[in-house]
């Protein structure tokens, strides 16, 4: 016989074969808990329901850490794909950047082929050895602010007098009337809207032609720099005076220079003025009149409005601004004394006292507004 099959094992009612079951169950809906047995099922019930909790928010935050994992995929996805097509575009813009500044590269070589030998290591901007850099509208060359015909000043520009050079002026002036010389300021900063009043003016009555002669357009006056001045008189009577000669010999050591010097008017596109004085610091006022140099040969750039992205043509200028090309008048006999030129068969005669020295007829009914 099998010893198992005599093993009593409890069946479904947890009743073991051949005996009486331990507990009625039918009966258990009868039975009474008692207080102890109550607190124990109170505290059971009680955990349970705290580990439920505990799991409720286990999965809250498993969902949150899942929801948040899938977020942060898909905006790296959007990042890559923006950064890749932001990429894409910068190269476009750059290829394009590179052909574009070749063919000016080449536009300024052709430009200027004779006078600048070629040199292809030059950083992208820079005239031959010089230092160009554009800020805000403003060309500085080897860190020197230039105005002139090719590099304008924007509309807005309007720093009023530079007090730096308005202190060297104080300075050489007081050093003039040592020598028992008197300067003074007959135009120092100038607004655009100023400029534009005094060409405007000129150009109404005589024409753009005529005005360009005496009158820098608005914009491209040196004067609008705040680093300039017109000494005592603005006009050919000052030429030769001996607050003129003290000026030229002298206003290297204030930080001056004479501004458009005899001689240099190709370079720098201006009739020569005794009377009008740069500020560019001691050290290169210096070295620029120790070299005889004017500022656009010293600083290797042109001084021509066809040169400037701002310039445009006498007839194009006449048309904006609503005045006449050519002087209405026709052009009476004075006007030949401020003509300066190679265009004027009478310039070649005047140049032996430099083509540009007023001599004294007080005929003269204008000044210079460059
Ligand atoms: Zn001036």
């Amino acid at each position: 016989m099998n010893e198992f099959e005599n093993r009593d094992y409890p069946n479904e009612d947890g009743a073991v074969d051949g005996l009486e079951p331990i507990i009625d169950y039918e009966d258990l809906s009868h039975y009474e808990l008692t207080p102890e047995e109550k607190a124990y099922e109170e505290m059971i019930r009680q955990r349970i329901r705290e580990r439920r909790r505990a799991a409720e928010r286990r999965r809250v935050k498993r969902n949150r850490t899942v929801a948040l994992l899938i977020l942060m995929v898909i905006v790296l996805i959007i990042c890559r794909s923006c950064y890749a097509s932001h990429r894409k575009k910068r190269d476009e813009e750059k290829a394009n950047a590179k052909v574009s500044s070749t063919d000016k590269d080449k536009e300024k070589k052709d430009k200027a082929d004779s006078e600048t030998p070629s040199d292809d290591s030059e950083p992208e901007g820079d005239i031959g050895s010089h230092k160009v850099r554009q800020a805000d509208g403003l060309t500085y060359v080897d860190g020197i602010l230039i105005v002139n015909k090719t590099y304008s000043l924007p509309e807005d520009y309007a720093p009023g007098i530079n007090t730096a050079a308005k202190a060297a002026f104080d300075e050489m002036t007081a050093a003039a009337f040592n020598d028992g010389l008197y300067l003074y300021i007959n135009s120092g900063y100038r607004s655009y809207d100023e400029q534009y009043s005094l060409y405007y003016n000129y150009a109404a009555e005589r024409g753009v032609i005529e005005a360009d002669k005496v009158s820098s357009r608005p914009g491209f006056s040196e004067h609008q720099s705040g680093l300039c001045f017109d000494v005592n008189s603005t006009d050919f009577s000052f030429n030769n005076t001996a607050e003129a000669r003290w000026l030229a010999a002298h206003c290297a050591e204030y930080g001056f220079i004479i501004r458009y010097p005899k001689g240099k008017e190709e370079y720098t596109g201006y009739e020569y003025e005794s009377w009008h004085i740069r500020f560019v610091g001691t050290e290169i006022a210096q070295d620029i009149t120790s070299k005889g140099l004017c500022l656009e040969e010293y600083l290797g750039v042109t001084s021509k409005y066809e040169d400037s992205p701002a310039g445009m043509s006498q007839q194009r200028m006449a048309e904006m601004m609503g005045v006449p090309l050519e002087d209405p008048s026709g052009g009476d006999e004075d006007s030949s004394s401020y003509q300066y030129g190679s265009d004027d068969a009478d310039s070649s005669e005047d140049s032996a006292d430099g083509g540009y020295n007023w001599d004294g007829d007080t005929d003269q009914d204008y000044n210079n507004y460059y």
